[in-house]
């Protein structure tokens, strides 16, 4: 990399969020080293310009986006520092992806503690919003399996933190805001087959799910269920543990590759355009109805085997699949609501939604436990996760419909998830985020970063941060 301060800030770039509802236009530098971080942060600041943090991009809103800020990505800092196979740690660059990761440990028979719905997204970017998996409710957050992380201030100063480290739980889930995480020692898990048990149940409505749920909790690591968004709570739900018997053939990359045709011979790569007709009421309507039937057919409370990586990540399967919500894009709404109102609250929000005629053509609930992070957005309840097609005769509406669910959501003391958040104002987040941490953040943010360098669009948004070209838009 040139290290003269002017070839860090290059022309702009337009970066989207993965919704691809939100853009913003930044000068994208990709440092290979701390001290080329560090030099980006001062030319930066030299030219009085902002920084944003920019990890795999796949935040559904505006996390990691920013316009007229130079946008730090570390997709050229991912590497694998140490293994140690004896103890499963591994310490990490933060740009390296959760699929690099597994395909590094998978042979030695780790897989990661914690997984998002896709393995693109990259550990520091996972860090800052706190990733969770499926199995949320029994094994926590990403941000819960670090023994230490490596981060860089807004001055250039980098400092090792651990989990006592008042600081630790700050950064993690911080937005990106706090510092820069450069590095972190992560505990795999140790697993002896490449293969999990996944049992299946067609659930008929809203009280068979929050029931299937509670039965299945405790003996099953990974719980997660697809609801059908044009019905009354009716969806397919999945229980799945780690095989428990040997079987290192699975254990290879190659027993967990995922085909490059759908059905045997349809390429993926073109399957979004195919998708793309089926991204209105109609095709959903059906498709929904027919992933429902298949899983009646296919559904089994007698364990069937499926790879990792085709359990955890069935998203990826479809190649650009998100472009299918093209044009307009695609706004999630994703909230986790307590124990106690999740069985009245969760219903409500489709209900409302199809009062409306606003599908969601996708749903995911999952069960969680509350997380330790200041920002916290876990507690110990229920998530869903609703994917909503936003074009420009429904955008009006879909806000409409937004702010009366998060209305729902916040009168019932439920929590945000960020990562997938694009309409949360300010006062709405400080309410779900709580006065005390909210304000405590502001302090923190303040202490770390003075000059308020660190920035992103939903931080301006959230109020915690400023954008001084943001704020004087109309
Ligand atoms: C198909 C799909 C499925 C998903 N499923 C799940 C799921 O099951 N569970 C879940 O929790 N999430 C899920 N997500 C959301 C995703 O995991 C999070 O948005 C995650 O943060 C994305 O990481 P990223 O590397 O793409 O980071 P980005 O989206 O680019 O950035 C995320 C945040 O990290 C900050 N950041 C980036 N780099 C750094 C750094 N070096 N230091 C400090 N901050 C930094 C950014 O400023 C931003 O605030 C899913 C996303 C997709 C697209």
């Amino acid at each position: 990399m040139d290290l003269s301060p002017h070839s860090y800030i290059g022309p702009f770039r337009r970066l989207a969020g993965f919704g691809q509802t939100e853009f913003g236009d930044s000068r994208v530098c990709s440092p290979t080293s701390d001290d080329e971080v560090a030099t980006i942060l001062q030319t930066a600041a030299a030219q009085g310009r902002q920084v944003m943090l920019r990890g795999a991009g796949r935040s559904y809103g505006d996390a990691s986006i920013a316009g007229e800020t130079v946008a730090i990505r570390q997709d050229r800092m991912n590497r694998v520092l140490a293994w140690d196979p004896a103890t499963g740690t591994l310490d990490v660059e933060g740009g390296i992806t959760l699929e690099e990761i597994w395909r590094y440990v998978l042979p030695d028979g780790f897989w990661p503690p914690v997984v998002s719905g896709t393995m693109k997204t990259s550990v520091a970017g996972g860090l800052a919003m706190n990733i969770h998996g499926k199995n949320n409710w029994s094994q926590g957050t990403l941000g819960e399996h670090v023994d230490w992380m490596d981060i860089m201030l807004a001055g250039g100063e980098v400092r090792r933190l651990i989990p006592a480290d008042p600081l630790f739980f700050q950064i993690i889930s911080g937005f990106g805001l706090l510092g820069i995480i450069l590095r972190a020692r992560l505990r795999m898990k140790r697993i002896r087959s490449g293969s999990l048990q996944v049992v299946q149940r067609s659930v008929r409505n809203w009280q068979e799910q929050f029931d299937t749920f509670e039965e299945f909790q405790d003996r099953y690591e990974y719980i997660v269920s697809w609801v059908d968004g044009f019905h009354d709570g009716r969806g397919t739900f999945q229980a799945a543990n780690h095989h428990p018997d040997d079987e290192p053939h699975t254990l290879h990359a190659s027993a967990q590759e995922l085909s490059p045709y759908l059905i045997g011979f349809y390429p993926k790569s073109r399957a979004w355009r195919t998708l793309r007709h089926f991204t209105n009421p109609t095709g959903m309507r059906l498709l929904s109805a027919a992933k429902y039937r298949a899983g009646r057919l296919t559904g089994s409370e007698k364990a069937a085997q499926m790879p990792l990586v085709a359990f955890h990540f069935p998203l990826d399967f479809v190649q650009d699949w998100e472009r299918a919500y093209l044009p307009g894009g695609l706004l999630q709404f994703q909230v986790g609501l307590g124990r106690e109102n999740a069985r009245e609250v969760i219903p409500g929000l489709l209900a409302r939604s199809q009062a409306a005629q606003l599908w969601p053509y996708l749903i995911v609930m999952k069960r969680h436990r509350p997380d330790p992070t200041l920002m916290s957005y876990l507690v110990d309840g229920y998530s869903i996760a609703m994917d909503f097609h936003r074009t420009d005769l429904n955008a009006a509406q879909l806000d409409q419909l937004f702010k009366e669910m998060t209305a729902d959501v916040l009168a019932a003391g439920g929590k945000f998830y960020m990562a997938k958040d694009a309409r949360l104002t300010a006062d709405e987040a400080k309410q779900s985020l709580g006065e005390g941490p909210y304000h405590q953040f502001l302090a923190t943010k303040r202490e770390l970063d003075p000059t308020g360098l660190l920035v992103s669009a939903l931080g301006a948004r959230i109020g915690l941060c400023d954008i001084p070209s943001m704020l004087s838009s109309p």
